[in-house]
């Protein structure tokens, strides 16, 4: 009998250690080494464009005898990257302002809010040939920040247009229930993994970064959709849809 209590007196204390030396040893990050990252992962996300323009540049000074087709084609390239410094630095600054506290400012509205965004999203599917259905699917009021809900529904429909083929299908629903307003996009696009669908909500993080960049993506959209829903006291979800392509389930007290 005392054997086997000391063997089992063992086995717990092992089994204790182990989990407290596991817990003990999570890393925290502090606000400093947040900001690192940041600043890292912004400074590593510049240096590509530059890099870019530095060359296109180096080719007009070393080459001026060159044709003016090829002249052309390597300013127009260099203002794309520069267009996308533009972009980047803009989400920047807009998010930097942000991390100081986003601030909510509730109105009411009525589906007539919902329906002119999604009329405006119909257009723009059209334009790049994705077929875009709504449903709007509530009576009288409900209270939310008007800008906020707009961007982050254009962040999610952006996306549904940016990581799927031509033809493909987006759907945007908004119902309500007696505490909550559930907007739930989706599209039959590419599809997230689930390993990635844990860090797609991180700051930079991108599935794939040659497909993003050349979308014109830094990894920022889905951070900032998840700063408003959290701003606005929400949550948000990401699912697969069936059968094919991604699910984003927005849920809001209202
Ligand atoms: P970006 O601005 O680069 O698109 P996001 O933060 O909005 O960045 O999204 C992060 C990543 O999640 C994207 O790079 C993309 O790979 C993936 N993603 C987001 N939305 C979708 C979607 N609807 N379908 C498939 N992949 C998506």
């Amino acid at each position: 009998i005392i054997l086997t209590t000391m063997i089992a007196f063992w086995f717990i204390s092992l089994g204790a250690s182990i989990y407290l030396s596991k817990w003990s040893m999570k890393p925290v990050i502090s606000a400093y080494e947040k900001q690192k990252n940041f600043v890292e992962n912004a400074s590593h996300e510049l240096r590509t464009p530059l890099a870019i323009l530095q060359n296109r540049l180096e080719l007009l000074f070393q080459k001026p005898n060159a044709t003016i087709i090829d002249q052309s084609e390597n300013i127009s390239q260099s203002l794309a990257e520069v267009r996308n410094m533009r972009l980047l630095t803009s989400n920047l600054l807009n998010l930097a302002k942000r991390d100081d506290g986003l601030k909510v400012e509730l109105s009411e509205v009525d589906k007539k809010y919902f329906e002119t965004i999604f009329d405006n999203y119909a257009l723009l599917a059209e334009n790049s040939n994705r077929q875009f259905t709504s449903s709007v699917q509530f009576f009288g009021k409900v209270k939310l920040d008007q800008a906020l809900i707009k961007q982050l529904l254009t962040i999610l429909f952006d996306n549904a247009v940016k990581y799927s083929d031509t033809d493909s299908q987006i759907n945007i629903k908004v119902e309500k229930s007696s505490q909550s307003l559930t907007i739930t996009t989706t599209d039959n696009g590419f599809g997230i993994s689930d390993a990635d669908k844990k860090k797609i909500f991180d700051r930079f993080y991108r599935v794939d970064k040659a497909r993003t960049r050349q979308k014109g993506g830094f990894g920022l959209g889905l951070s900032l959709a998840k700063q408003i829903v959290t701003a606005c006291g929400g949550k948000i979800d990401v699912q697969d849809n069936q059968p094919k392509g991604t699910k984003f389930i927005v849920k809001l007290k209202v």
